[in-house]
């Protein structure tokens, strides 16, 4: 007997990161997109297949099992409250979220199972893993964060490097950080451990932003009939890994 593929509700569906997970989505047999949710009326109603709803019809959406929502803050609320009322689980990368809403997704994960994250790329959650493990073993070493970024990048210090420098925190370290805004960098982290006559540099370069929607596609997999919680994409990888 075959598994029934995962029913996605797409919500952004016409930016850049969703317009990348209707692609790479679509290739594959595992998972099914049911509903693609964009701000605006859709120009057409089904598109290759997949039924195009407005914002303002996302409850007229059909039953989905987990939603993936790369959109922006005032998109947010509704996505999650229907996630809550359907009993789904809910991918998502939005950034620029206030601390309400961060509460509000507190609330949501003793509900349903849920995972936001500030970078999708799995190769990340893995720098971030080493960073905590490397901080805590070098205590008393400089700790420096240098993230580089395409010259279009508003915010700095980049949400994924206070990500890592949060994980390099946690364990004892004082990170100090470091912008460059330069062509067109899909985004590099480099995290600098100095001590006296030694150094160790862990860095990840992204060269395509399609790793942000795979690893969405990955942890929407992964969130898929699990327990309510708020699960991290490392989380998420530990567990597949088993
Ligand atoms: P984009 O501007 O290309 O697309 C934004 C999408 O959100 C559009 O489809 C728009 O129609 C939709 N939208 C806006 N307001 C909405 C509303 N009220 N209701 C429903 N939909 C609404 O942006 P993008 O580059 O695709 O990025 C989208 C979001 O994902 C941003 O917050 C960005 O910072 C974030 N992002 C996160 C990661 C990550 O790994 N976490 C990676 C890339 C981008």
């Amino acid at each position: 007997m075959t598994t029934p593929p995962i029913r996605l509700l797409v919500h952004g569906a016409s930016g850049r990161m969703g317009q990348a997970l209707l692609r790479l989505a679509a290739e594959r047999d595992d998972l099914q997109v049911v509903a693609a949710v964009t701000r605006r009326s859709p120009a057409q109603r089904v598109v290759d297949g997949v039924p195009h709803f407005a914002a303002s019809e996302l409850h007229g959406a059909p039953q989905f099992d987990v939603a993936i929502d790369f959109s922006l803050p005032e998109g947010f609320d509704p996505v999650l409250a229907l996630c809550v009322e359907r009993g789904a689980g809910l991918v998502s990368g939005t950034t620029g979220i206030s601390e309400t809403q961060r509460q509000a997704l507190i609330q949501a994960a003793t509900r349903i199972p849920l995972v936001w994250a500030s970078n999708f790329s799995l190769g990340v959650a893995v720098l971030d893993e080493l960073v905590e493990r490397a901080a805590a073993a070098l205590a008393d070493w400089d700790c420096d964060i240098v993230e580089s970024h395409h010259v279009h990048k508003q915010d700095a210090p980049s949400g994924t490097a206070l990500t890592l420098g949060a994980a390099a925190q946690k364990s004892g370290a004082q990170p100090h950080y470091a912008s460059l805004r330069a062509g067109d960098i899909v985004g590099e982290h480099l995290v600098q451990f100095t001590g006296l006559g030694e150094r160790i540099e862990l860095t990840h370069r992204a060269t395509n932003r399609d790793i942000f929607a795979r690893g969405a596609l990955f942890a929407a997999v992964q969130l898929n009939g699990r327990a309510p919680a708020s699960y991290r994409v490392r989380d998420l990888l530990a567990a597949s890994a088993t």
